[in-house]
């Protein structure tokens, strides 16, 4: 899939959309969902042109690998969640309901989040 560069999170990058900005660096932007899922919903985005964490894992160096990784636990830590703890969650495709095709890790915490997912069949 080729990169969309009018993608919302694209936008954002290039300072077209506004975001509440929690942590930013040379690798990676982490902003408040718009519509939050969890009393602490947080995205983190790289700053490069990858459309999924496929892309992402396959494509992107490791400096940009290693930077990603670590801006998404600074965020974590900025957010306060580390303590009460916190989920990590990276829509991918289809069956993933990836929304946005840029990749992004969502940081869900602030209160107990359950199990992981309710038991879904094969489709
Ligand atoms: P998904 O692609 O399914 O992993 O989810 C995309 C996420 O982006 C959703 O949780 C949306 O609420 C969020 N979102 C979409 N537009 C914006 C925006 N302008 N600012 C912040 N979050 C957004």
């Amino acid at each position: 899939m080729a990169y969309d560069r009018s993608n919302v999170f694209a936008r954002i990058l290039r300072g077209e959309l506004p975001c509440n900005r929690v942590y930013e660096d040379d690798y990676a932007l982490a902003f408040h969902d718009i519509n939050p899922l969890a009393p602490v919903h947080a995205l983190v985005i790289p700053k490069g042109e990858y459309v999924s964490m496929d892309d992402f894992s396959a494509e992107a160096s490791a400096e940009a690998i290693a930077g990603f990784f670590r801006a998404v636990g600074e965020t974590a830590r900025r957010l306060g969640v580390v303590e009460s703890g916190y989920r990590l969650l990276a829509n991918t495709g289809a069956d993933g309901n990836q929304e946005v095709p840029h990749f992004h890790v969502h940081i869900f915490g602030g209160a107990p989040l359950g199990r992981m997912l309710k038991k879904i069949e094969r489709h």
